[in-house]
């Protein structure tokens, strides 16, 4: 049976700027087919098991050429498959993705469109540029640069687009810049027309020039401006100076490396983001169910014999839930117990489960636990401590010095992380990063395990802060030769946030 092909627009670079039916296209198609603009970053979130095939191109190197690019995606329809074609923008916009339907259409293959935000529009409104406004154009052009404008069979009439076009639009256009120039100012387009290009819009990359017509070539080549970019021409320009927003974020040109479990970077992710950074994951541990889950079922069927249960982490007590559920039980069966978490988010957690915590100390340090527990009688008091298998002793510890009789077991495993995406592991070894976070001790072994001499690599010495959640954290870095750079003095994610910030001397306020 003939599968299905859908042509998705990925949108211009910000992986936020793709549509829910792409997103949901991706991640359940069978093969997903490529370009080079499309964002790395929506791959992560295809199955494991789909095939991934990259035909992108850069500049004149062309990794595949367009019938072979055609045949390919005719050919996995045909094997049945569920195709997703992912292109940079919007498809259909001058992404050849008018062909590639055509072939589909003509070899009987049925197929989708789902239209992408095209960098024509996103890149300048990114920059600060609405491409219309009601007082300075209500006409606006998207132009193909690609074509030599010098050549006398040129497709683009001119005359029209000087003359009759509010705002112009160019994509492929940064070479052919002085052409289009030329071409405009002798059609009569007044030289002092403001001029903008933007590259690698919508990213964290992004960096935009302007101009006049009479002057932009000479600021383009001063700077050694290349492409991918799109260039703007016309009286829009100039709102720029009031309404540049994106590239005023604190964060807005860094790049960071993010380590922790998948399951778990989506807040620093989205923060991180949220300021303006580009962020790259790169789980280095994944966080997976023991290996032998009997002695946890084991304490949760005699949970009565305990008079305090202790979490020290988020995955402690989800899978102690999970577990506990598992078994056909629910939280009645915790009502005797008191409790207590470790550090405010496993707090907000256990209260998704309709808990409140008793105590709550601050960190695992000794002298938070010891001072927490303080008013309490601990002695001869049982209590339960589901947490993970590698984990420290401190907190058993400091609870047995204090009289109580301490049980752990083992809730969840953090094992090394497999994979990451496509990009990650040279950008890293070129140093072509700013920035690495660690939010645990795990994080930093597995990153050095997963980069082998990484420590000792110069550029990345010289050119990536690295940054710990902690003094624990900080610890293990520097055994393992990496001079941590930031250090949180809350050690949460909004504490590591607030010290990346005051790193880069950004609004040391930061509140989460
Ligand atoms: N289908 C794509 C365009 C493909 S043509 C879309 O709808 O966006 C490739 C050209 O798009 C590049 O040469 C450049 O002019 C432009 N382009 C794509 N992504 C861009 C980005 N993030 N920033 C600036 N220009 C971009």
């Amino acid at each position: 049976m003939t599968g299905k092909v859908y042509l998705l627009g990925a949108g211009p670079g910000d992986p936020g700027l793709i549509t829910q039916k792409a997103i949901s296209c991706i991640q359940s198609c069978d093969v997903i087919i490529y370009d080079y603009l499309a964002s790395p970053a929506l791959l992560s979130i295809a199955a494991p098991q789909a095939e991934q095939i990259y035909v992108g191109k850069k500049g004149g190197d062309h990794t595949m050429k367009q019938d072979q690019i055609n045949q390919l995606i005719v050919d996995k329809a045909r094997e049945g498959h569920i195709v997703s074609r992912l292109k940079g923008g919007d498809p259909y916009i001058f992404g050849r993705g008018g062909e590639e339907a055509e072939f589909l259409k003509d070899h009987d293959i049925p197929f989708e469109v789902v239209p992408g935000i095209t960098a024509g529009i996103a890149a300048p409104a990114y920059a600060g540029i609405p491409l219309t406004h009601r007082k300075m154009t209500s006409t606006l052009a998207f132009v193909t640069g690609h074509e030599d404008p010098t050549k006398s069979e040129s497709s683009i009439h001119w005359p029209s687009l000087a003359k009759g076009i509010g705002t112009l639009v160019f994509y492929m256009g940064v070479k052919q810049l002085p052409g289009i120039v030329t071409q405009l100012l002798k059609h009569g387009k007044p030289e002092n027309t403001p001029v903008a290009l933007v590259r690698w819009g919508t990213t964290s990359s992004q960096q935009t020039i302007t101009g006049q017509l009479h002057n932009i070539v000479d600021n383009v080549q001063a700077k050694n401006f290349r492409a991918p970019a799109i260039i703007v021409i016309g009286e829009v320009v100039n709102l720029r100076d009031q309404l540049n927003w994106f590239e005023q974020k604190p964060l807005f040109g860094k790049t960071i490396v993010v380590t922790r479990a998948r399951q778990q970077a989506s807040d620093l992710l989205r923060k991180l983001n949220a300021l303006g950074a580009e962020c790259i994951e790169c789980p280095t541990i994944e966080i997976v169910p023991p290996n032998d889950i009997q002695p946890m079922e084991s304490s949760i069927a005699n949970v009565e014999i305990y008079d305090w249960l202790v979490f020290t982490s988020v995955n402690g007590v989800r899978f102690f839930f999970k577990t506990l559920f598992s078994m056909g039980k629910d939280v009645r069966i915790l009502g005797h117990l008191r409790l207590c978490t470790i550090g405010p988010v496993t707090a907000e957690e256990l209260m998704n489960y309709g808990l409140k915590t008793d105590i709550l100390p601050d960190t695992y340090q000794a002298e938070s636990v010891v001072e927490a527990f303080e008013k309490e009688s601990m002695t001869g008091k049982k209590v339960l401590i589901p947490r993970a298998k590698q984990a420290r002793s401190v907190l058993p510890e400091s609870l047995s010095d204090m009289g109580a009789v301490v049980d752990e077991v083992t809730a969840y495993q953090t094992i090394a992380g497999s994979g990451h995406d496509r990009g990650v592991v040279d950008r890293v070894q070129s140093a072509d990063i700013d920035m690495v976070t660690f939010t645990s001790s795990s994080t930093v072994t597995n990153f050095c395990d997963m980069f082998p001499g990484i420590a000792e690599n110069a550029s990345f010495k010289q050119k990536v802060a690295i940054a710990s959640i902690g003094p624990i954290t900080s610890e293990t870095a520097q055994k393992k030769g990496l001079d941590v750079a930031v250090e949180a003095e809350v050690f949460t994610i909004p504490g590591l946030i607030g010290a990346i910030l005051g790193y880069w001397n950004k609004n040391q306020q930061y509140q989460s």
